[in-house]
C-alpha cells in the first residue's frame, strides 16, 4: 500500500454477515409485526365502536316504556348504597348488572332529558357532547384525547322523543393496549435482530473458518512462492474444502510451470553456451594468427557459419514451443484434410530422400478432416520422419500408416532403424532431451523436435504415443479427433 495513504477502514465479512442477516429478519419481522398490529389495533377499535353502540342501545331500551326522562325514571341505574359498597369494582357505578358488563370504567355515559340536561351520569365529570335528533357514533378528540362518542335520541314506544343518551368511550383500555403492543413488538424485534444477528456472527465464524488457513498459505505463498506449505486438508465437505483443494492442486500446477520454466532457462542457456563458445573459440583464433592464414580463415568461418545456423534453428524450435501454448486462441478455427496432407509430405520425403524405401498403407475410409493447423500437422509429421530417416542407419525403409473410425484418425510413422530403449522411452519427448548427445548434434538435432510434436499434438485434443525396441525400429502413432467426415471434393482443407 503507498506510504501516504491511510489504511481503508474495513468490515470483516462475520461482521457484515450479521448485520446483514439481522437487519434482514429485522425488516421482515417489522413488515409481519406492522400487518399483524395494524389488524389487532383495527379490531380492538371495531370492538370498542361496538361496545358504545351496544350500550346506547341498552340504555335506549331500558327507557323506551317511559313517558318522561327524568332523576326518578333514570333512578334504577342508580347503585344503592349496599351495592355500591360491594359493586364499586366490577360495576362502573350502576346499580344495574346488565348495563354494568356492557359499559366499561373508561365509559361515561349520561342520559339528558328533554331540554338536554343531565339527568344521569355514572361519572361526575361529564363530558361535553353534541345532541342531536340522529343517532351517530363518532371519533373525537377531547384535551388531546382520542375518544369516541356515541349519542342517540330516546323515542318511547309512541315514538315519542323523551330526551337523550350520550355514551363516551374514553378510550384508555384500547390506548393502554395498543402501548403494549407497541412495546411487545419493539422488544420483540431488537430481540430478534440481537438473536439473529449473534446467530449469525457465530455461523459466518465457522463457515469462515477455512478460510483463515486458505489466507495464512496464500501469505507464505507471497513470501516464498516455492514453498511447500498447502491448505490442511478441511473436513468440511463443502464449497470451502473444494476451494481449498482447487487451491493447493492450482499452487502445485504454479509451482510444476516455475520450475519448468527454470528448467527451459537453464536448458536454453546451456543449450546455447556451446555454439557461442565455439563461434567466439574461431573469431580469438582468427584475431591471433587466422587473418592472413586462408585457411585457417576458411575453416574457422566455415564451422562458425555452421554453429550460427544452429543456434538459428535452436531459436527457431524455441520458438515453435512457446507459440504452441497459444494455439487455442490463434487456431481454434482452422482444419484440416488428413489425406491430402499426408500424400503430400509423403511425396515430398519420396524426392528428398530417394536412397529410401517409403510405403505407405492407407485404410483411411472417405475424407475426414480433423481440428488442426494444417502447417501444424505437417511439422509433426516432418519432425516423426525426419527422425526416422536420421536414426535409421542400416535398413532405409520407412512406412506410413493411416487409419480411421468415427471419432478419430490415426497416422503411425514406423522406421526400422536403431530403436529407443524402454528407459529413454518416456523422456524422448521431455525438451532437449537426446539418447545420444553427440551424435544427435551431428546430425543437426536440437532434442526440441518431438517435445515440439507432442505439445502442439496434445493442445489439439490429440495423442502421441512410442512403442520402440533397440536394434529393431520404432512406431510413433498420432491420434487426433475428427470432427467431420468430407466426402465433397471443393475444399481447400
Ligand atoms: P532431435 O532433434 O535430437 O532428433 P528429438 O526430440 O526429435 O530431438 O528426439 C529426441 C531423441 O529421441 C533423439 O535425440 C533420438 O535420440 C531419439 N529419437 C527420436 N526419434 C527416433 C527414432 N525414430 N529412432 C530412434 N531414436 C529416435
Amino acid at each position: 500500500m503507498a506510504s501516504g495513504l491511510k489504511p481503508k477502514k474495513r468490515m470483516s465479512l462475520k461482521w457484515k454477515w450479521a448485520i446483514g442477516t439481522g437487519v434482514g429478519a429485522l425488516f421482515i419481522f417489522g413488515l409481519f409485526s406492522f400487518f399483524l398490529f395494524k389488524n389487532v389495533t383495527d379490531s380492538l377499535y371495531s370492538e370498542e365502536l361496538r361496545n358504545v353502540e351496544a350500550t346506547v342501545n341498552q340504555v335506549h331500551d331500558r327507557l323506551q316504556n317511559e313517558e318522561v326522562v327524568d332523576y326518578k325514571t333514570t333512578n334504577t341505574f342508580r347503585p344503592n348504597l349496599n351495592q355500591q359498597t360491594a359493586n364499586k369494582n366490577n360495576q362502573g357505578g350502576f346499580n344495574d348488572s346488565l348495563l354494568a358488563n356492557l359499559t366499561r370504567r373508561d365509559f361515561v355515559v349520561t342520559v339528558y332529558n328533554l331540554k338536554k340536561d343531565a339527568v344521569f351520569s355514572n361519572e361526575e365529570t361529564t363530558i361535553p357532547v353534541k345532541l342531536s335528533n340522529q343517532r351517530s357514533i363518532t371519533k373525537q378528540r377531547y384535551q388531546n384525547q382520542n375518544i369516541i362518542v356515541g349519542q342517540s335520541p330516546i323515542l318511547n314506544k309512541n315514538k315519542k322523543l323523551i330526551g337523550y343518551v350520550s355514551v363516551v368511550d374514553r378510550l384508555t383500555d384500547y390506548d393502554s393496549n395498543y402501548q403494549r403492543l407497541i412495546w411487545l413488538f419493539g422488544l420483540t424485534s431488537i430481540l430478534i435482530f440481537m438473536i439473529i444477528s449473534i446467530f449469525g456472527y457465530s455461523l459466518a465464524s465457522y463457515l469462515l473458518k477455512p478460510m483463515k488457513s486458505i489466507n495464512e498459505t496464500m501469505h507464505q505463498l507471497e513470501e516464498d512462492p516455492q514453498t511447500d506449505s498447502r491448505v490442511p486438508k478441511l473436513r468440511t465437505n463443502d464449497e470451502l474444502s473444494d476451494l481449498a483443494q482447487e487451491f493447493n492442486e492450482m499452487i502445485d500446477r504454479m509451482q510444476r510451470y516455475i520450475d519448468q520454466q527454470r528448467q527451459f532457462v537453464e536448458d536454453v542457456s546451456h543449450e546455447l553456451r556451446t555454439p557461442v563458445a565455439v563461434v567466439e573459440g574461431h573469431l580469438k583464433m582468427l584475431e591471433r594468427w587466422g587473418k592472413d592464414d586462408p585457411k585457417v580463415l576458411e575453416e574457422s568461418i566455415e564451422a562458425s557459419l555452421e554453429e550460427t545456423k544452429r543456434m538459428k534453428s535452436l531459436v527457431s524450435e524455441m520458438l515453435d514451443l512457446t507459440r504452441a501454448d497459444q494455439i487455442e486462441i490463434n487456431y481454434s478455427n482452422e482444419k484440416t484434410n488428413v489425406v491430402r496432407l499426408v500424400d503430400q509430405v509423403f511425396n515430398d520425403f519420396k524426392m528428398i530422400h530417394p536412397e529410401f524405401n517409403f510405403v505407405m498403407d492407407d485404410d483411411i475410409t472417405g475424407e475426414p478432416i480433423v481440428h488442426i493447423y494444417r502447417n501444424h500437422l505437417e511439422q509433426v509429421l516432418v519432425i516423426l520422419l525426419d527422425n526416422a530417416v536420421k536414426y535409421s542407419k542400416k535398413r532405409k525403409e520407412i512406412h506410413i500408416s493411416t487409419a480411421n473410425t468415427k471419432q478419430s484418425v490415426e497416422i503411425a510413422i514406423q522406421d526400422f532403424g536403431e530403436g529407443i530403449s524402454e528407459e529413454n522411452l518416456k523422456q524422448v519427448f521431455n525438451r532437449f532431451y537426446r539418447i545420444d548427445k553427440a551424435r544427435s548434434r551431428d546430425q543437426g538435432g536440437n532434442g526440441l523436435g518431438l517435445s515440439i510434436a507432442k505439445k502442439l499434438i496434445e493442445e489439439y485434443h490429440g495423442n502421441i504415443s512410442l512403442e520402440s525396441s533397440i536394434g529393431s525400429g520404432s512406431i510413433f502413432r498420432i491420434e487426433l479427433p475428427v470432427i467431420q467426415s468430407d466426402t465433397s471434393e471443393d475444399d481447400n482443407y
